[in-house]
């Protein structure tokens, strides 16, 4: 029987993540996040029951979808311990190997870490001529390591979150050394993401006076622990370095880094509103700004700046996975379909696709 994958979010436009795999009468979810923009879920009308819900990572537009579960028939939750740690109470989550070969339900899974989060992973699947869900990935990370997929998968849903950008990370550092420089400095920056990340790149290159929020100070806790198994070989001991000399945030001093990103929850719910009207305080933003949110107003009115730091691949990462696994059909995810022409050109021959079902 053929396998399909359905796209029910997070293809076409930047949205919450919500895929389908069918194959062989199992229906398998492949995360369920919420927003962007902020509030937005996926239709799950039509989709009916699931038998198994697989979580790539613990970001909210990947996970903020589970109120929805009932509507799926309350399925099994598939994901890696450390994932599994964040998400609600009561959920009945099967453990997947950071690393490895695993089977759900019959289905022989690898799955290898993502380079983008605590926990994070991409999944192949051994349906079809293969199939690959990058999840969101980075090749780049100075923190979270990242296994390149090997094993052949004819279909791949890819993370094209940059669409054809082609900037390196030590980029990014360049240009976040001139805002840097000029503290006191707010980085708004996820706790499970490159909020860590940021740091250690501050540590790296000198800088002490590094003040943290509570939920970053959990995280860099969590990756000296259980958490380290996400870490680049051989870091553990600067990540645990970084603990030690990051202190909290007590006014406006040095860098600040603090959650959420887009300062609707969190510490920055608090900093942005003390900050915003202290002129010598630097706002960055440095992750997608998302619809109605403070990171949107601020950067609107010039008060704040943008600038990118990578956490998802770019263009030539992309062209070499694709090499890698000899995909022949890819569908982006995570960007807009006017990208759809440039990654088309430079995929090719795999064919780039974004229909609503695809078959694997
Ligand atoms: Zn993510």
């Amino acid at each position: 029987m053929q396998a399909s994958l359905r796209l029910i979010s997070g293809v076409g436009k930047k949205g919450p993540a919500c895929f389908l795999v069918e194959t062989d009468g199992k229906r398998l979810m492949l995360d369920l996040g919420e927003g962007p923009p902020p509030g937005c879920l996926p239709n799950l009308d039509d989709v009916g029951p699931v038998d198994a819900l697989i979580i790539s990572h613990g970001h909210w537009d990947h996970t903020g979808g589970l109120g929805l579960l009932p509507k799926a028939g309350n399925p099994p939750i598939y994901a890696t311990e450390i994932v599994a740690a964040a998400l609600p109470d009561g959920l009945a989550v099967e453990f997947l190997p950071i690393r490895g070969q695993s089977e759900v339900l019959g289905i022989a899974v690898e799955t290898g870490r993502n380079g983008h989060a605590p926990g994070g992973i991409w999944v192949h699947f051994d349906i079809g001529g293969g199939f690959l869900y990058t999840g969101d990935y980075s090749t780049e990370s100075i923190l979270y390591a990242y296994d390149p997929p090997k094993r052949a998968a004819a279909t791949a849903l890819i993370d094209c979150s940059y669409g054809d950008y082609q900037k390196p990370l030590a980029d990014c550092w360049t240009e976040l050394a001139g805002f840097v420089a000029k503290r006191p400095l707010l980085l708004p920056a996820p706790a499970n993401g490159r909020g860590p990340e940021i740091a250690l790149e501050l540590m790296r290159h000198g800088f002490r006076d590094i003040f943290i929020d509570d939920a970053t100070t959990k995280a860099l806790r969590q990756l000296c622990n259980g958490g380290a198994v996400s870490l680049h070989v051989g870091i553990a001991g600067e990540v645990e370095r970084l603990a030690e000399i990051a202190r909290p945030i007590d006014g406006p001093h040095g860098v600040m880094l603090a959650g959420s990103a887009d300062g609707t929850s969190g510490a920055t719910a608090r900093l942005l509103p003390q900050f915003e009207d202290v002129s010598q305080v630097g706002i960055v933003f440095t992750g997608y700004v998302n619809p109605t949110t403070p990171a949107e107003r601020l950067s609107k009115s010039g008060r704040a700046q943008r600038m990118r730091w990578n956490v998802h691949p770019r263009l030539s990462d992309t062209v070499a996975l694709v090499r890698d696994i000899k995909a022949r059909t890819i569908v982006p995810a995570f960007c807009d379909r006017s990208q759809l022409g440039a990654l088309a050109a430079a995929l090719a021959p795999a064919r780039v696709i974004m229909d609503d079902v695809v078959p694997i």
